[in-house]
């Protein structure tokens, strides 16, 4: 149903009167850090962006992205924190 987010499991789904909710995060446990390629654990925090609306079943729809942020361990590196993107295609821009 939605291909270009392969690399997403869904984490919740909220529906209510009007509207279905979906909210998903990146599948991954660890990112590497994009300035020293320091790989990470540590979750620093998470913070949801709004990725489209869409109808599901003829619902209208709201896909949220869970998008998490965190430490980068290595001392010598400038970024104490940065966010682990997905990679997702055609929709949205964060
Ligand atoms: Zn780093």
């Amino acid at each position: 149903m939605l291909p270009h987010l392969n690399d997403l499991v869904p984490v919740e789904v909220l529906g209510d009167e009007g509207e279905l909710v979906i909210e998903a995060g990146a599948a991954a446990v660890s990112a590497r850090c994009p300035g020293c390629a320091t790989a990470s654990m540590r979750v620093h925090s998470r913070y949801r962006g709004r990725l489209a609306d869409m109808a599901v079943a003829d619902r209208a729809s709201v896909l949220r992205l869970v998008v998490r942020r965190f430490f980068c361990d290595f001392s010598g590196c400038a970024a104490r924190t940065f966010a682990k993107h997905s990679r997702v295609c055609g929709v949205g821009q964060g």
